[in-house]
């Protein structure tokens, strides 16, 4: 089976060209001059006007995760059918390790949760909440088995929490074994305590979910993982950076040539603490953790993402709808399901607001979206760029196409978008997972279970 990209421009993190892009069994297999090959092949593409990138890489998804007495809306089914439509053509989602029982026994559950429902390639981090000496041993089985990141929390006390001691010790472990440390870098405890003083004053919209989660909290949280993180020696990256403060610090670390690293998402680029203050209940909708901050901070984050202090923008897709799951914090932000969706949506809005508003380059793009993630989870070079010998996960990508994203129109399995009706620019006419077409011009092509648990490599930037 031999398909050809015909006539498009190729769009790495490096490169911009006119080839034509062959694929076999999966794979690329030659990048050519158009015109100049003269094989044929099974299925023709045709690319012209249009840009051939590497597929979307979302390396921060919580799909059927239980959380806030409740579970995300989108399953592995509905979930990486809806990234694959938006042209993401992987996913690193987050198992997680119940306190008191093995690691494994979580990854098994998230595994059970996957298996024959992807319609896209997925791996996943490991959220470690008990960090003991078995698990602390356990870690490298995990990482021999491709889990080669695991995620631990400094917010929400009794749930996911674990303290610095623990952090430093799973630190070194990852250290030695090449292992990952993703870190949720908020002072949860600190928080705890502002969140039940503004509950007994009475205080329960949606905008206190911000009010009690400064900035500073985030930013304390931030530098203490690079601290701890130097202290081990060993890599740390930050998820989901919201908060200018916190950024500084990241630049700190990065400046003093130490290996951090920092994702933003999506709805930290383009809403705001504004949205919280949305008439009635809506506010809820824009409720995840960090929070909202100030417009003015996203400007920051641009520049962050313009600079390389923050290399990767993931989406933290963790859905709730309105109806029945959102509505559980009607008396009070903080029984509010904290989560986003945005699986669909980050290709589109950073094409959008990011290249045709000249905040970053074309190539910029491919490589905040795709790329980093792709070196920084152990993917690459198999994911992640458009070169021979890489997994054909590609797409056709039509920068002028316009379009409104609407809950109605968008696949995700959620009853609102904090998007409605805001129109965009650029659209993935075809989307290509391992070669083939799993989404031809918003007609999905493929079936659930395409998609294959990836085992990643140990870290190595
Ligand atoms: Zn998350």
């Amino acid at each position: 089976m031999r398909t050809v990209i015909k006539n498009g421009t190729v769009v790495t993190a490096i490169d911009t060209y006119k080839a034509d892009v062959w694929i076999e069994n999966g794979v690329i297999v030659a990048i050519a001059n158009q015109g100049f090959a003269n094989a044929t092949a099974d299925v023709t593409i045709d690319a012209t006007g249009k840009f051939v990138m590497p597929g979307g890489i979302d390396g921060h998804t919580h799909l059927d995760m239980p959380f806030g007495g409740t579970t995300s809306s989108d399953d592995f089914q509905t979930g990486t059918l809806a990234a694959a439509h938006g042209g993401t053509t992987s996913i690193v989602d987050f198992a997680i390790q119940t306190k008191g029982e093995a690691l494994r026994k979580g990854l098994d559950t998230w595994h059970a949760k996957a298996e024959g429902k992807a319609a896209i390639d997925y791996g996943f981090h490991m959220i470690t909440t008990d960090v003991n000496d078995k698990t602390v041993e356990e870690m490298g089985s995990l990482v021999k088995d491709g889990v080669t990141s695991f995620k631990l929390f400094m917010a929400y006390p009794g749930v996911l929490y674990c303290d610095d001691g623990q952090i430093l010790r799973a630190m070194q472990r990852a250290r030695d074994i090449g292992g990952l440390i993703c870190m949720h870098a908020e002072n949860g405890i600190a928080i705890d305590v502002l969140v039940q003083q503004a509950v007994a004053a009475g205080h329960t919209e949606p905008k206190y979910h911000s009010l009690t989660r400064p900035q500073i909290a985030e930013a304390e949280g931030t530098h203490r993982a690079l601290a701890l993180a130097e202290m081990a020696g060993t890599p740390v990256y930050i998820v989901h950076l919201s908060a200018a403060r916190a950024l500084e610090k990241v630049v700190e670390a990065r400046d003093a040539g130490l290996p951090a690293f920092a994702e933003t998402c999506p709805q930290y680029l383009f809403c705001s603490y504004d949205d919280l203050e949305r008439p009635g209940f809506e506010g809820a909708k824009y409720v995840c953790t960090p929070p909202m901050r100030p417009k003015e901070m996203q400007e920051d984050l641009w520049r962050g993402l313009r600079t390389n202090d923050l290399q990767v923008v993931s989406t933290d897709h963790c859905p709730f709808c309105m109806k029945g799951q959102k509505e559980l914090g009607k008396d009070s932000f903080a029984k509010i399901p904290n989560g986003m969706p945005g699986i669909e949506t980050r290709l589109y809005l950073l094409w959008d607001g990011g290249v045709r508003t000249g905040r970053i380059s074309m190539n910029r793009f491919v490589e905040i979206t795709s790329t980093s993630p792709a070196k920084i989870f152990g993917l690459y070079p198999r994911k992640g760029t458009v070169a021979v010998g890489a997994d054909a996960d590609l797409i056709v990508w039509d920068g002028e196409k316009e379009h409104v994203l609407s809950e109605k129109t968008l696949h995700m399995r959620v009853d609102y978008s904090p998007f409605e009706g805001k129109k965009v620019k650029g659209f993935a006419s075809h989307v290509l997972s391992r070669g083939k077409v799993v989404v031809e011009n918003g007609k999905y092509l493929g079936k659930a279970g395409d998609g294959r648990f990836v085992k990643r490599s140990t870290f190595s930037l």
